[in-house]
């Protein structure tokens, strides 16, 4: 059993959207292991090589913040972006919540 965060209703262990409120549930929220992000590491691997000069990996995992910083000085002219690049690749890359982005 467990209970929406928005508006604190039962829900089913399966449920993925609350049907008292509408809300999604969160899918981390009934994770075996809360330090994994639900995030596709894939996609955040792509986007970094594609547009990491524009930050979008950063806006994807919800850091939306340093995101606007890497645009801003241009992925610290290059080597904040390869730094990120080579944290995704090793697995350690985190979302906004903390939790790490594994390739799963
Ligand atoms: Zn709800």
């Amino acid at each position: 059993m467990k209970f929406c965060t928005k508006c604190g209703a039962e829900l089913h262990d399966e449920a993925v959207i609350c049907p008292k409120c509408g809300c999604a549930v969160s899918p981390a929220s009934n994770a075996l292991d809360n330090s994994i992000s639900d995030k596709n590491w894939v996609t955040t691997f792509l986007l970094c090589f594609f547009l990491g000069i524009l930050g979008v990996h950063r806006f994807y995992v919800g850091r939306v913040g340093s995101g606007i910083a890497m645009i801003l000085t241009m992925g610290g002219l290059g080597i904040w972006l390869f730094v990120d690049f080579i944290v995704i690749i090793c697995g350690n890359f985190k979302d906004k919540y903390g939790k790490v982005i594994k390739n799963k």
